[in-house]
């Protein structure tokens, strides 16, 4: 028998909840889950981990060890996942024995883009909401069989991208082949490049009862592939694109059945068209602001969706601006030599609310932390995130 079905067997506080993966959102995780006195296990092949560092106890083995699913499957009640390529033959194993959310459908279809897209054009519906037009390239003929309309485009592969890894752009069929090659033919999507006005998330969860919150939509803005800034509520953001997104957000989440977390990005047009882009079954690096300036944060709501615990308010109690802390600002100029920013500026801030991820080994483009601004009105925070850039060398 399912335990998803045994609210009898959900777990109070002080019980284990696990978690699949070592990295920072295992980490804030855990950390929401200790405020609310329950004790962490962390699977990860890494010793030494952001998550394993706060958590109560690491099973130290890969995402598909059966010994080491087992090990944390004996020791918890619930188990999520921090990352979407947890294999979800594994999420499968650990639900024979545990409760899991999300479960192994959702992430498998928010793990490949074919499935994902699949999943959007069937939804849409009930969404209101199209993702970008698209096709499958698996090989020459593909490539051959391109539709003009589909260029220029984005070449991606179908598993395993992100922050803007595993894409290519393309404006030409040659281009499509070349970037197929490159990429070791494995199986892509072609994306048509769309006209972005702006991005947006909504970030949205879902309990065990079916009830669900939908957070205040996010504004985000990249920077070499990377989410550089999120800013709630977003400057751009119109009530009605607002509304659209949260109603889409509503709608895929129930279809999918899913329990936990999810965030799914947006793109908004020049012409102000909504287009679902992707989707992520766990806490979102565009949800980070949620910890400082929410009733209750993503990583708590993660909590409580599989605990069988009611979701908490989602209120956004102030304006809030979030900066991704990556690796380069460990770095002067060149120079190979790391030296540590300057926190007690940045922290003499008002509403400067740091995160640091644990990580002793800052690189470029490594996420180390994140700060988010918050204040009493939207320009203040803009304000001081335009200060934080400064201390830290950051052009705004
Ligand atoms: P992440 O996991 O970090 O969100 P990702 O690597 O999975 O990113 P996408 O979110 O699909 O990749 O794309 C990364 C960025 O590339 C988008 O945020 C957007 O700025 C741009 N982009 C992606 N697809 C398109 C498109 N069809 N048209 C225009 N821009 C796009
Ligand atoms: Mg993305």
């Amino acid at each position: 028998m399912s335990k998803v079905d045994s609210s009898i067997l959900l777990p109070a506080p002080g019980h284990w909840l696990g978690v699949m993966g070592g990295g920072q959102l295992g980490r804030m995780f855990a950390q929401a889950a200790n405020s609310l006195g329950y004790q962490v296990a962390v699977l990860e092949p890494a010793a030494d981990c952001p998550a394993g560092q706060v958590a109560q106890h690491l099973v130290q083995a890969g995402y598909a060890d059966a010994a080491g699913l087992d090990a944390l499957a004996e020791r918890c009640l619930a188990v999520t996942t921090e990352f979407e390529n947890v294999p979800a033959d594994s999420l499968s194993r650990l639900a024979d024995k545990v409760f899991v959310a999300p479960n192994a459908h959702g992430v498998s279809v928010a793990q490949d883009r074919i499935a994902e897209k699949a999943f959007f054009v069937a939804c849409a519906p009930k969404s209101g909401v199209m993702p970008a037009p698209h096709k499958v390239i698996a090989s020459f003929d593909d490539v051959a069989a391109i539709e003009d309309a589909l260029l220029p485009g984005i070449l991606k592969t179908v598993r395993m991208g992100y922050d803007g890894k595993g894409q290519v752009r393309v404006k030409t069929r040659e281009d499509v082949r070349a970037a197929f090659e490159s990429m070791g033919q494995v199986t892509c999507l072609l994306e048509k490049m769309l006209p972005l006005a702006y991005e947006v998330s909504v970030l949205t969860a879902r309990g065990a009862d079916g009830a669900s919150v939908v957070y205040p939509i996010a504004e985000n803005v990249h920077r070499d592939g990377i989410l550089f800034t999120t800013t709630v509520p977003g400057p751009n953001v119109s009530a009605d694109c607002a509304r659209k997104a949260q109603d889409a957000a509503r709608a895929m989440v129930a279809e999918l059945g899913y329990v936990g977390v999810l965030c799914i990005e947006f793109f908004v047009l020049d012409d102000g068209t909504l287009v679902v882009n992707e989707m992520a079954p766990r806490p979102h690096n565009s949800g980070h602001y949620t910890i400082d300036a929410c009733v209750s944060s993503q990583f708590e709501q993660q909590v409580r969706a599989m605990a069988g615990l009611p979701l908490g308010e989602v209120r956004q109690h102030s304006p809030a601006v979030m900066l991704n802390i990556l690796g380069d600002l460990w770095f002067d100029g060149d120079s190979n030599e790391p030296r540590e920013p300057a926190w007690d500026r940045v922290l003499a801030l008002p509403g400067a609310c740091l995160h640091l991820y644990g990580k002793d080994d800052p690189r470029r483009g490594r996420k180390m932390g994140h700060l988010t601004l918050i204040a009493a009105t939207l320009e203040q925070a803009q304000q001081q995130l335009l200060a934080a850039c400064a201390i830290l060398g950051i052009a705004p």
